[in-house]
């Protein structure tokens, strides 16, 4: 008899849902105007739309960051088939393009806004650097233009939720511990001018690494944030530290068979792999221990 029920068992055990979150992670949802580098951060549109799609035929619940740090606080089972959706940076597109899918699909979704850039009519300076673009590209390239304040408070009242992802995105994983106060304290205080809620979580720029994190973690909660992701990789378990918490990148190029098989856990183990390659490059290599962008 145990030969029948020890298998059957192990199969149920298989199909139990599991006990966390996925956080998912945006940049761009734009139609794709050229192929080079960081074209990767940007998802097409009809692409995104399709995502949004298996999200609702696959009966996963989709919250808010806020609510799923109410769930990690208070030590609750996280609801079945659970996912956050995040945008970082706070492009335009956001508000021109995603916006307008979430909605249809009644998806809510925590855009977490680089506080300096938002209202400025300047294009991100991570995106005039790798492109090679002058300065004055504003009107030539809208589609790397960040969103204004008039957007992100019409979002609020449309259900999205936001939060910081520093005051000028520039790497903290290296920079003085002033400096990195002055980025969260500066960031908080522009959210919580424009915007109606108090509870802001953190995205770090970049992604910090090990002992960095440890320092940076501190920090995020002195300033008052309500929770963060530093740049680790994987799905959001029940014991994970709400100022360190993982997601899983999307990337431009991720199919829809690889983006399935992300939110139904599969790459959880590319964690493990990414570990192993700050290992190599940290310890090995020498070099810095800034994160590549996309992991955080
Ligand atoms: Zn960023």
């Amino acid at each position: 008899m145990s030969l029948i029920i020890s298998p059957f068992g192990r199969l149920l055990n298989l199909l139990k849902p599991r006990n966390e979150i996925r956080v998912l992670a945006y940049h761009r949802v734009n139609v794709e105007k050229d192929s080079g580098k960081g074209s990767e951060w940007n998802v097409t549109p009809e692409r995104f739309k399709a995502q949004m799609g298996l999200i609702k035929q696959g009966g996963y619940e989709v919250l808010t960051v806020r609510e799923a740090l109410e769930y990690l606080n208070c030590g609750a089972d996280f609801p079945e088939r659970a996912i956050c959706l995040t945008f970082d940076d706070g492009y335009r597109d956001n508000y021109t393009f995603a916006l307008p899918i979430l909605e249809r699909f009644n998806l809510k979704a925590t855009f977490y806004l680089v506080t300096g850039y938002i209202g400025s009519d300047r294009v991100f300076e991570w995106i005039r650097d790798s492109k090679g673009m002058s300065d004055d590209v504003s009107v030539s390239r809208s589609e790397f233009m960040p969103l204004n304040w008039d957007q992100v408070l019409e979002m609020e009242r449309r259900g999205m939720e936001f939060g910081s992802h520093s005051h000028s995105h520039r790497s903290l994983s290296e920079i003085d511990p002033g400096i990195i106060a002055g980025e969260l304290g500066e960031s908080i205080r522009e959210l919580e001018k424009h915007l109606s809620d108090g509870a802001y979580s953190f995205a770090c720029p970049f992604g910090v690494w090990r002992e960095a994190a440890e320092k940076l973690k501190e920090l995020v909660q002195g300033s008052g944030y309500s929770g963060a992701f530093l740049g680790k990789w994987g799905a959001l378990k029940k014991k994970a530290h709400p100022y360190d918490m993982p997601r899983l990148t999307i990337y431009g190029w991720d199919s829809l068979g690889v983006f399935q098989r992300k939110i139904g856990g599969s790459y959880d183990w590319l964690h493990f792999l990414y570990s192993g390659w700050h290992f190599l490059r940290t310890s090995i290599l020498g070099k810095n221990r800034k994160q590549e962008k996309g992991f955080g």
